[in-house]
C-alpha cells in the first residue's frame, strides 16, 4: 500500500520513532560491567509510572499474559480461592488462566459493558469471615468492551471488610495512560505489558509487586522457575538479569520512559481523556452507542462502538482494512460482530485519531450503516478545536 497504514487496535499501539530507533542498536554484552548503570534507572523510573515507592518492579520477557502467570504463581498456592468478575474477554481470560493453574475462582458474572462490581465484591468479602479468599482480581481497563473500573473502590471494599486478601490489578491497557496509583490504592500486584501505554513492541511483561506480595512469594505453593520472583529480585538488585534480557527492548523502554517523563504522567492522562472524549463525541454524532453502558465505565484508552442491529461489525473492520489500510479492533467473543473498537492510547494526537474516525465513518457507510458522512469527524474536530486537554480536565 502507498502511504502509511492506520493502526488503531488497542495494542500493539504506534511505536514512536524515537523508541523504534532506540531499539535498532547493535547487540550488546548484557553482562558488561557498565550494564547496571543502564538497568537500575529503568527500575527506578518504572516505579514512578506505577506510582509506587515501596513496590518491586519486574521485567519478564513475555507479554501481559506472562505477567498474570507470574503474579499468580509467585503469591498463591494450588486450590486457593480468588474472587474475580467476568465482564469482557480479558477479565474472562484471566479467570481462565487461574482455573487452568488450579485455583478455585469465585466468579461474579457481570454484563459486558459494565466493570468491576465493587458493591458485590464488598458483600462477598464481608461474608468471607474465615478469609478463604486469598486474592481479588480486577481488570482496570477491560480492553474488549472499553470499560474502566474503580480500583480505589475495591481497596475500600477490602478495607471496609478488614479483609487481608491481595489486590491484583490487570493494568495492561491502563498503566502509563490513565491514572493508576499502586501505593495509594494498596495494590499488591499490578500487571502491564510493553505494547500498550508503554508504546513498545510486544515482548515485555512489566509488573510491580507490593512488599506483602513479595514476602508471600517465599510461601507460595505453585511451582515456578522462569517466572520466579526470587531469582529476579536477587539478580536485578545488582543491575543484571538471571537470564539473557532482551536488551533491544530495554533500550526501547529507556526511550519510552524518557518520553513519559518529558510529557509528564498527569499531562498524559489529560491527553488520553481529551482524545477519548473526542471519539465519544463522534460516536454520538453517528447516532451510535458505546458498549460501555454508563459514563462512569467509559475508558479513556479504548472505545468499543456498537453497530446497529442487523449489521455486522466484522464487515466494517474488514472493509476499513482492505480499502483504507485502517486496522480497527475486533469485537471479541460475546461481542464479536456487534462492536468494533478504536484504540486511543499511547503515542497519539488529534489528527492521527481523525484518520481513524474518518476511515471508520467511510467503512461504515460502505457496508450500509446509515451514518451521516462527516458527522463523527465534525463532532470530534469541533470538540478538539474548542478546548485543550487542560481546559477539558478543569471543566469536570
Ligand atoms: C492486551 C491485554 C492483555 C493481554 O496481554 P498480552 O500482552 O496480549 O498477553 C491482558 N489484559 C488486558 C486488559 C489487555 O488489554
Amino acid at each position: 500500500m502507498i502511504g502509511t497504514r492506520g493502526l488503531f487496535v488497542p495494542g500493539p499501539t504506534n511505536v514512536p520513532e524515537s523508541v523504534r530507533k532506540a531499539i535498532d542498536v547493535p547487540m550488546e554484552d548484557h553482562r558488561a560491567p557498565d550494564i547496571p548503570d543502564f538497568i537500575l534507572p529503568l527500575f527506578a523510573d518504572l516505579k514512578k509510572v506505577f506510582k509506587t515507592e515501596t513496590g518491586q518492579v519486574f521485567l519478564f520477557p513475555a507479554s501481559g499474559t506472562g505477567g498474570w502467570e507470574a503474579a499468580i504463581t509467585n503469591t498463591l498456592s494450588p486450590g486457593d480461592r480468588v474472587l474475580a468478575a467476568r465482564f469482557g474477554q480479558f477479565s474472562h481470560l484471566w479467570i481462565d488462566l487461574c482455573q487452568r493453574l488450579g485455583l478455585e475462582v469465585e466468579v461474579v458474572e457481570c454484563d459486558w459493558g459494565t466493570g468491576v462490581p465493587v458493591e458485590i465484591f464488598a458483600e462477598r468479602l464481608a461474608a468471607d469471615k474465615e478469609h478463604q479468599i486469598k486474592a481479588v482480581l480486577t481488570t482496570h481497563n477491560e480492553t474488549a468492551t472499553g470499560v474502566q473500573s474503580d480500583i480505589a473502590g475495591v481497596r475500600r471494599a477490602l478495607d471496609g471488610a478488614r479483609h487481608p486478601a491481595l489486590l491484583f490489578v490487570d493494568g495492561v491497557s491502563s498503566i502509563g495512560s490513565v491514572d493508576f496509583r499502586m501505593d495509594e490504592w494498596g495494590v499488591d500486584l499490578a500487571v502491564s505489558g510493553s505494547q500498550k501505554g508503554f508504546m513498545l513492541p510486544a515482548g515485555l511483561a512489566i509488573m510491580a509487586a507490593s512488599r506483602k506480595a513479595v514476602d508471600l512469594s517465599a510461601k507460595a505453593g505453585f511451582r515456578r522457575c522462569y517466572f520466579d520472583f526470587k531469582d529476579m529480585i536477587a539478580t536485578n538488585a545488582t543491575g543484571y538479569f538471571p537470564y539473557t534480557p532482551p536488551m533491544n527492548m530495554l533500550r526501547g523502554l529507556r526511550a519510552s520512559l524518557d518520553r513519559i517523563e518529558a510529557e509528564g504522567l498527569e499531562t498524559i492522562f489529560a491527553r488520553h481523556h481529551f482524545l477519548a472524549e473526542g471519539v465519544r463525541r463522534a460516536v454520538k454524532a453517528w447516532g451510535l452507542t458505546l458498549c460501555a453502558k454508563e459514563p462512569k465505565w467509559y475508558s479513556d484508552t479504548v472505545s468499543a462502538i456498537v453497530v446497529p442491529e442487523g449489521h455486522d461489525a466484522k464487515k466494517v473492520i474488514a472493509r476499513a482494512y482492505a480499502r483504507y489500510g485502517l486496522s480497527l479492533g475486533a469485537g471479541l467473543s460475546v461481542v464479536a460482530g456487534k462492536v468494533f473498537r478504536i484504540g486511543h492510547l499511547g503515542d497519539l494526537n488529534e489528527l492521527m485519531l481523525m484518520s481513524a474516525l474518518g476511515g471508520a465513518e467511510m467503512a461504515m457507510r460502505d457496508v450500509g450503516i446509515p451514518v451521516v458522512a462527516g458527522s463523527g469527524v465534525a463532532a470530534a474536530g469541533e470538540y478538539w478545536r474548542s478546548a485543550s486537554p487542560a481546559v477539558a480536565m478543569a471543566a469536570e
